[in-house]
């Protein structure tokens, strides 16, 4: 297999140093666990225990919503003390409803039943029990895996290629890394798995070649598969976005609006072929994952196995604490992560990593006017014009921004990072969509009122053309007795 360069993209200072060297650290349980009920992509999971019921380890505790959805479980035993709206994961500083868990330290789970050997079960059944395990990519996107795994399995002209992304190209990541190097033979076994259940000819583990220990893992791993290809690809980011990957892979673009099948292939994330490999080898649904603490403020940066509600305090304290205050925390990696209001926010399904960065790491110096150099346009991997988006963005005219391929960025931040006038560029363009997106939430409640208030006018109108309908038939004089006799006799 071949690997071509996708358009653009940029060399970050990695400061993957930091906390590759040491071994996945399997933390002390925490007192509290806050499990979010909206951690993945589409509606909110709908709460299945109460305030006062004790959970073990396992057991489902939110049961996936309306449409895209997914189940959330309990990841220790302990007393649920509320269902409640905790601070949300969000830079916004939002709340949003969690099940809150005090742990009672016995981390008693729920009886695991004895599975079959997957390859040899129906694979709707296999993608049913990924669904009921609640996993959801775990490379960021956080999308409800086995939605993906279904659709896969209905795409027209199949998947030749699934394609499992190791590129882990965020600054400071190194949760992926770590996992390769430590669990090479289960992410095998998870991808042979979705293969399996996909259908596909054959498997691309494309991996970023700073990551030399993990290659050789994984390729000692695959070894005895034919199907599994190991493809190192040059370090650059945005590199782990699917679209690129794919690119630099099978040297196929996806098409703007469009989809990976659309080009024979299916890609996940190594922690989500291995979360795979735990449901359908061990019945274990996703509680837990490896996420990378680092940051110039940490002291001991490390990655570390924490389950999922854990405060993000917890997981920066396990870690030595910080050595001055941090000047930002930031929820997955500096360039695509989001700045979280506090430490006191719970760790999601889909966070990769938590950075505390001193003042030195994000020290950005003014913006200043734009001098028409053009590096954004040439940094940019999906080949849009950066400065025109935002000059329309800034202007409020989304329109205008959306002529020019706003739907299209993956909001990486590679315009941003070269600029030399330091202006803020992807702020507007997440701006941009997060104002588009909310019109657009607007826009339907208020067709949806309209809908109810029309449908409620007519129910009026029917139910008033009835009373009137009953009046004039009481009104009606009836025949009388003799002359309904006559026409009888006739
Ligand atoms: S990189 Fe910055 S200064 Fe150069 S054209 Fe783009 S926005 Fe303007
Ligand atoms: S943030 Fe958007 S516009 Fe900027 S480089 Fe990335 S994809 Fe291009």
């Amino acid at each position: 297999m071949w690997f071509s360069a996708f358009r653009g993209g940029v060399h970050p200072d990695g400061f993957k140093e930091l906390s590759s060297q040491l071994p996945i650290k399997t933390l002390p349980l925490p007192k509290e666990l806050r499990v979010s009920l909206r951690q993945h992509a589409g509606s909110e999971a709908i709460p299945v225990v109460k305030a006062g019921e004790r959970v073990l380890k396992g057991q489902l505790i939110g049961r996936p919503g309306e449409g895209l959805s997914a189940a959330v479980h309990a990841p220790t035993s302990g007393i649920v003390t509320a269902v409640e709206e905790v601070l949300a994961a969000h830079p916004s500083g939002i709340h949003s409803k969690a099940v809150v868990i005090e742990v009672d330290g016995k981390d008693e789970a729920i009886p695991t039943v004895a599975t079959l050997d997957p390859f040899t079960m129906d694979r709707a059944e296999l993608a049913q029990r990924v669904s009921e395990a609640g996993i959801v990519g775990m490379g960021g996107a956080a999308f409800p895996a086995a939605v993906k795994l279904s659709a896969a399995t209905r795409s027209k002209d199949g998947i030749e290629t699934l394609m499992i992304n190791g590129g882990e190209c965020e600054p400071y990541l190194t949760a992926d890394d770590r996992l390769m190097r430590e669990r090479a033979d289960q992410i095998i076994l998870g991808a042979r798995l979705i293969q399996y259940i996909i259908n596909a000819g054959r498997i691309a583990i494309a991996i970023e070649d700073n990551k030399g220990e993990a290659i050789e893992a994984m390729r000692a791993a695959a070894k005895p598969y034919s199907d599994i290809e190991v493809v190192v690809v040059p370090t650059r980011y945005p590199m782990g976005s699917a679209k690129q990957m794919i690119q630099a892979v099978t040297g196929k673009e996806v098409p703007a609006g469009g989809r990976s099948s659309d080009v024979g292939v299916l890609m996940h994330n190594v922690a989500t072929a291995y979360a795979i490999a735990q449901c359908l080898t061990r019945g274990e649904p996703l509680i837990s994952r490896i996420v990378t603490i680092s940051g110039g403020a940490v002291k001991r940066p490390q990655n570390v196995e924490a389950l999922i509600g854990t405060p993000i305090s917890h997981l920066v304290e396990q870690c030595g604490g910080t050595s001055d205050t941090p000047d930002r925390i930031i929820l997955g990696g500096p360039m695509m992560g989001v700045i979280m209001p506090s430490t006191d926010v719970p760790l999601n399904k889909g966070s990769a990593g938590v950075l505390a960065l001193n003042k030195r790491e994000v020290a950005a110096p003014a913006a200043s006017p734009c001098i028409r150099c053009a590096r954004c346009v040439d940094a940019c991997p999906m080949g849009l014009v950066p400065l025109e988006m935002a000059n329309h963005a800034r202007a409020q005219d989304f329109d205008g921004a959306n002529d020019y391929g706003l739907k299209d960025c993956i909001l990486c931040g590679s315009c941003a990072y070269v600029c030399p006038s330091h202006i803020p560029l992807v702020h507007y363009f997440q701006y941009a969509k997060g104002e588009q997106s909310a019109q657009k939430a607007t826009a339907k409640r208020s067709d949806y009122t309209r809908e109810l208030s029309d449908a409620k006018r007519e129910r009026k109108e029917k139910e008033a053309a009835a009373k009137a309908a009953a009046k004039a038939a009481k009104r009606k004089p009836k025949p009388a007795k003799k002359a309904v006799a006559e026409e009888e006799d006739e």
